[in-house]
């Protein structure tokens, strides 16, 4: 059957299929190791699972507003309040079937085809399909891990034609852990002033962060709320990705705009999810910070035993929990008769022999890199780099 151009010109997320992938080995009795997917392997706090359940016991049970429920904009803005420091009106808030959701709106509602998103590379896999899907063109921009992952803001600067009509970035990073300092979000801010440009800002690591450091939203900068558009969700900071909610942080015109679109194309996310997610972003916190607590040992216990491993290098991530070492020393050699010229056949090579399922750095827009996630426990990870290194060292 036909399949527009739209669709085939993108593959299916790399990060959720490796994760795919993992299951069907494991299904097949494969013991496959999986630092493919972000996903907290923590239990969905108990007070936000007993939110979802009084909701069900009170039927809340029915469509709700397209763009989500006076509650949780409302705790939305406190929460955004209390994090970044920004006030917002429920107006400027559209709740969504998760962050992606909210990206694929936000990109669905900015875009006419031509219209170039500059995304600070290595980028979330997601960013550059979701452009292409609303006809848009991204436009990488690299950063390095010498430079600490800061950009360039004169390249930036060169990257903008007559279509660039906003930058994207990822503070903390996937999947680079990398962290954005103050100077750089203001000096991105300053550009996209200066360009007349929107600033996309997916802040969904925001409370992932290590060694004391702190998140600055440019939303929060002087001139800089009426042309951001943050990104945030419930994801990742309680642990609860496969209750879908996410949302958007806009203008208020924009966000009705995006709230038409998910009109048509969703109606509302899930009703008792956001129930769940007012609870999340209302009830107590703790959980948050234990969760980040424990992410912080296990990348100190994974940086350096990655770093240990012969031709790897890696750079310690400031947040999120993601590992992407540089593989570029593995790349154009045979490993136990396998040729590995990319870092996907690396990966596969992973997979197939010691069953460990990471993510290819292409996916990011990095060729010699691969992405761990270490949001799983300390026992796989020392397991899973065992693998690695029998893998990489005595093939
Ligand atoms: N942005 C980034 C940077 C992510 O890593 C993810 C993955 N969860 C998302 C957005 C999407 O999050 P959600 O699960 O809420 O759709
Ligand atoms: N964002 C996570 C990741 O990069 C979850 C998967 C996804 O949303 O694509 O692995």
């Amino acid at each position: 059957m036909k399949i527009s151009r739209r669709v085939a010109n993108i593959a299916a997320s790399p990060t959720m299929e490796g994760a795919m992938k993992a299951k069907v080995m494991r299904a097949e009795g494969k013991d496959v190791l999986s630092f493919a997917v972000g996903e907290p392997d923590f239990p969905t706090p108990a007070n936000i699972i007993e939110a979802a359940r009084r909701a069900m016991d009170e039927q809340k049970t029915k469509y709700t507003n397209a763009s989500g429920i006076d509650e949780l904009k409302a705790a939305v803005c406190d929460a955004t309040k209390r994090s970044i420091g920004v006030e917002y009106d429920p107006s400027e808030v559209c709740i969504s079937n998760g962050a992606k959701h909210a990206l694929s709106n936000l990109f669905g509602t900015l875009l006419d085809p031509g219209d170039e998103v500059i995304v600070l590379a290595p980028y979330w896999t997601s960013y550059v399909d979701l452009i292409k899907v609303y006809d848009g063109k991204p436009v990488a921009v690299p950063t390095s891990g010498e430079n600490d992952f800061q950009p360039d803001v004169n390249q930036v600067a060169d990257a903008i034609t007559d279509r660039t009509i906003a930058i994207c970035i990822n503070s903390p990073n996937n999947p680079t852990g990398g962290v954005l300092s103050e100077q750089s979000i203001r000096d991105l801010a300053s550009l996209v002033q200066d360009r007349d440009l929107v600033l996309i800002s997916d802040e969904i690591y925001k409370d992932i962060l290590y060694d004391g450091r702190s998140h600055t939203s440019p939303a929060g900068l002087p001139g800089m709320k009426e042309r951001t558009i943050v990104i945030d969700g419930v994801a990742k900071s309680y642990s609860m990705t496969g209750w879908r909610i996410g949302w958007s942080l806009a203008p208020a015109e924009f966000s009705r705009s995006m709230g038409n679109l998910q009109s048509q194309q969703t109606s509302n996310a899930n009703s008792i999810a956001q129930w769940a997610a007012v609870e999340a972003l209302s009830g107590p916190q703790d959980s948050v910070a234990q969760m980040c607590q424990a992410f912080q040992q296990r990348r100190d216990y994974i940086i350096p035993a990655l770093q240990a491993i012969d031709g790897i290098e890696c750079v310690m991530p400031g947040g999120a929990f993601y590992a992407f070492p540089d593989v570029s020393a593995y790349l154009d050699t045979e490993l136990d008769g396998y040729q590995i010229q990319s870092s996907q056949d690396l990966a596969n090579y992973l997979l197939n022999e010691v069953w460990v399922s990471t993510v290819h750095g292409t996916a990011f827009g990095a060729e010699g890199y691969i992405r761990l996630s270490f949001a799983c426990s300390v026992e796989q990870i020392q397991q899973g780099v065992a693998r690695i290194e029998k893998a990489l060292t005595s093939a």
